[in-house]
């Protein structure tokens, strides 16, 4: 698909992407993302592109737009911001990133564009953020990506990418093909493919239109509110999500000392439940979430409902010893004495938590032997 560009055309960004991509030296170049879907570093090894990411820091699971664009050089494809981090749903501030990067763009004479991952924002922001930027309104941006069985409410399987011209799309990438009796470019990484898909995404889009998308989208939110002042009022979670974003509430334990997320997401499976805990990545993986993605189908009468559960998962939790003691209490109590008989201050809570973490990450990986979050 192609959207006709809504400002004046900056050819020389085109210029650059098109190079980048059509480069034949056996390596592509690198890029840099903030965020984190473990789409990225699939494509980064199936493609032999070198990722950089932005390392995210507690409290703050977005790409820092100043560090991303510090981390630019002359070999880089493109910076991706991702609208609606898979980890908490807010969204990078692409603007910010658009804007450093005509400043940079300016003062080296690269030319370095920005794609934008919308795999879940694409149908959430032009609903409920009309004002945001962080788009083809944005020059640098050149293509996005949408996946439409998200917020597209087409069952699984469906996404695309969107260019801002035709020229950003290399043309050596498409191949033209002589089938049934006419020309039919096509640029694919597979070849057949059911047509399906494509028909729900078209009915939905014709039988909701912009008004039906924004009445689901504004539903999808206020069940969002509902989850989180429920688990707000239950006084044991910090909310991690944002209000502003995709609709969901990512929250973990105020105290997870005893019993952690882990064992939230195990008991709610009792009561039909799956929700999923994950840990943060690099520099961040001391916390533990759990993550409840509101969709169309979510009503507030199951916003309530698993609020409720989730008070008796707390209730039950509390009654149990704890399934950690025994690992934990160790390295609380444990005050070391060095070789000149001074002892040394116990762990801190930190440093607690992050044990606590890596058992639990351990046990956790050692079941289910992948480590993305998608
Ligand atoms: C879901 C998601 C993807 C993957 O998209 P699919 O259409 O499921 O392949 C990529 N990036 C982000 C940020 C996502 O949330």
């Amino acid at each position: 698909m192609m959207a006709e560009p809504m400002r004046e055309h900056d050819s020389t960004s085109v210029q650059r992407a098109t190079r980048g991509v059509g480069d034949c030296s056996g390596r592509w170049y690198g890029g840099v993302i903030g965020g984190h879907n473990v789409c990225w570093e699939k494509f980064a090894r199936y493609f032999e592109v070198e990722l950089k990411e932005v390392k995210l820091r507690e409290g703050y699971y977005v790409m820092n737009p100043v560090k991303a664009v510090e981390m630019v050089d002359e070999n880089t494809i493109c910076v991706a911001a991702i609208l609606g981090s898979t980890l908490n749903g807010e969204f990078e501030d692409v603007k910010l990133v658009n804007d450093l990067l005509i400043e940079k763009n300016k003062q080296t004479g690269w030319d370095t564009p920005i794609h934008v991952d919308a795999a879940s924002g694409g149908f959430i922001a032009p609903f409920l953020y009309p004002e945001l930027e962080w788009d083809f309104r944005l020059p640098l941006v050149k293509s996005i990506n949408v996946s439409g069985h998200k917020y597209g409410l087409v069952y699984a399987g469906i996404g695309w990418v969107i260019w801002r011209n035709k020229d950003d799309l290399p043309d050596e990438l498409i191949f033209h093909i002589n089938y049934l009796g006419a020309d039919q470019p096509t640029f694919t990484l597979n070849f057949s493919k059911g047509s399906s898909q494509v028909i729900a995404q078209y009915y939905q889009l014709i039988r909701l239109g912009h008004e039906g998308y924004t009445n689901v989208m504004e539903n999808c939110r206020e069940n969002m509110r509902v989850l989180k002042d429920g688990l707000e009022k239950t006084g044991r979670f910090n909310i991690v999500s944002k209000d502003d974003g995709v609709p969901l509430v990512a929250f973990s334990l105020k105290d997870n000392h005893s019993h952690n997320e882990f064992e939230v997401s195990e008991f709610l499976r009792r009561f039909g439940w799956i929700v999923p805990a994950y840990t943060m990545p690099a520099n961040a993986e001391h916390i533990t979430v759990l993550r409840v993605v509101i969709r169309e189908d979510f009503s507030r009468t199951l916003a309530e409902r698993l609020v409720i559960d989730i008070q008796k998962v707390l209730h039950e939790l509390d009654s149990l010893p704890s399934k950690l003691t025994a690992n934990v209490s160790v390295s609380v109590d444990h005050k070391e004495v060095d070789k000149n008989g001074t002892v040394v201050a116990k762990k801190t809570a930190l440093e607690t938590q992050r044990e606590i973490t890596t058992i639990w990450r351990k046990w956790v990986m050692d079941r289910k032997k992948t480590n993305g979050v998608c």
